[in-house]
């Protein structure tokens, strides 16, 4: 198996670039924040821990990230490629992946590091809706629906993320310099860092990275 990582703060883009590659290339894309919503949603074990932490933007604990990755990665064939949104985020979970990886004669390819000025992400994450149907993500002023409220796709009711109300979303900012930040280091240590100018369009953004593939 073969994996890419999307790496960069919360609002950098990495779900929106995620959508776009998973229709433009065979990754699966895996999103540990989906993931761990859908199970909030469903009430599982899994939701009910990972609930008091998202709540507050801090990171839930990296034995629960794991355990969901290797279950995730297992229900795949041997050959797959993935696409990581949000994972790893912190050192001891870009470990972890490592041994998983090791288990199954994985690697890493690319990591991609998507750059954003911090008032882009701020700007960003204060205007974000989702689609509670379907998890289309829009933005009230830089990406709107056609109709206020309402997802273009499936008509379905538009809303603020729990996480996205300004006092989260500062801690998440700092969340993401203190622990996330150093896996900068550990990837560009292993020469698998590609610098990607995420401040712009989601479409300029996904033609940046293809060229990264397309060499
Ligand atoms: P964003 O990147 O916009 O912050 P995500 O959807 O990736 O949003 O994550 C939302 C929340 O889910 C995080 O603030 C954190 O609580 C939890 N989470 C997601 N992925 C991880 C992870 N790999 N490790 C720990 N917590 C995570």
């Amino acid at each position: 198996m073969e994996a890419i990582i999307l790496l960069g703060g919360p609002g950098a883009g990495k779900g929106t670039l995620a959508e776009s590659l998973k229709q433009k290339t065979d990754y699966l894309h895996v999103s540990t924040g989906d993931m761990l919503r859908a199970a909030l949603k469903s009430g599982s074990p899994v939701g009910l821990e990972a609930k008091s932490y998202m709540e507050a933007g801090e990171l839930v604990p990296d034995s629960v990230i794991l355990r969901i990755i290797e279950e995730r990665i297992a229900q795949e064939p041997a050959g797959a490629r993935f696409m990581f949104d949000g994972f790893p985020r912190t050192l001891e979970q870009a470990e972890g992946l490592e041994a998983i990886l090791e288990k199954h004669s994985g690697t890493i390819t690319h990591v991609f590091k998507l750059d954003v000025p911090r008032e882009t992400l701020l700007q960003r994450l204060t205007g974000r809706r989702v689609c509670k149907a379907c998890g289309a993500v829009y933005h009230v002023i830089n990406m709107p629906p056609q109709k206020e409220g309402v997802c273009d796709v499936d008509g379905g009711e538009l809303y603020q993320r729990a996480d996205d109300s300004e006092e989260t979303i500062l801690n998440r900012l700092e969340v993401y310099e203190k622990q996330t930040a150093p896996l900068i280091d550990h990837y560009q240590q292993r020469g698998l860092i590609r610098d990607i100018d995420a401040d712009q369009d989601a479409e300029k953004t996904t033609t940046l990275v293809l060229d990264v593939f397309n060499g």
